[in-house]
């Protein structure tokens, strides 16, 4: 019987019979896995407090023929809903939008997941804006996905942009001046290119004191949803507690 130790981010369940559980965790080395957890709905079994939604979790499994087992684990961190109550908004998008974006068996890289558990430990403290976080995120799991998105240089004539109002193309994901476009592309403040390009590159170790007002944020948001929107099989459910579908 072989073993796994991981450490991952319990990102779904659902109640299996009377007193199990399947549960979805996102783990670092061996990607996203399905867990059945026996007698997981009963407080007393030691199961209860591995499996909570939205927890952090070390655990040690056997793989089965549909699904991995527990064997052992320990909580490393879970999240403290009283006085921030709006909490659950937020983590439900950040942990649906990693549940839409990686499949069974695909890798998460170290560096990845170090980010992760960053941007979760932040929502958690409360002590920077979630919003802000929230895109942030956006921005590091769409480069994960393949996307890559030029804020700098025109897509057709690689200048850098000057101009106060530019454009920006999805399809290309680039930005494209004013002399290269042909106004079907979508119009946009430099400034807000700016903050954009800032945020997207962004080291999540250390977020500077940022103030980004409400209306260039909901910019930012909707910008981000075009573009999760064309990366993503499907846009999260709970995006809509989050003003995204106004
Ligand atoms: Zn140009």
């Amino acid at each position: 019987m072989k073993l796994i130790d991981i450490k991952g981010f319990v990102l779904k369940e659902q109640t299996y019979k009377e007193n199990d559980k399947i549960i979805w965790v996102l783990c670092e080395n061996i990607g996203k896995v399905s867990i059945l957890a026996k007698n997981a709905k009963k407080m007393k079994n030691s199961k209860f407090v591995l499996t909570q939604l939205f927890s952090l979790v070390q655990l040690t499994l056997v793989k089965g023929k549909s699904f991995y087992y527990i064997e052992d684990g320990s909580l490393i961190k879970n999240v403290n809903f009283i006085n921030n109550e709006d909490i659950i908004f937020y983590l439900s998008y950040f942990f649906e939008l990693l549940d839409i974006s990686f499949n069974d068996g695909d890798v998460i890289d170290v560096n990845f997941f170090k980010i992760l558990i960053k941007i979760f430990l932040i929502l958690e403290s409360n002590t920077i804006d979630k919003d802000l976080i929230l895109r942030i995120f956006e921005f590091k799991l769409l480069k994960k996905l393949g996307c890559n998105i030029e804020f700098e240089k025109c897509n057709y004539c690689s200048q850098n942009l000057k101009e106060s109002v530019v454009w920006f193309d999805f399809t290309f994901q680039s930005v494209v001046c004013n002399s290269c476009s042909k106004l079907k592309e979508f119009k946009i403040e430099n400034r807000i290119i700016n903050i954009m390009r800032f945020l997207s590159k962004l080291d999540i170790r250390n977020i500077p004191r940022l103030s980004v007002t409400s209306s260039d944020m909901k910019f930012i948001f909707n910008f981000n949803k075009i573009l999760l929107d064309q990366n993503l099989i499907k846009m999260p459910n709970s995006i809509k507690f989050l003003g995204g579908y106004e």
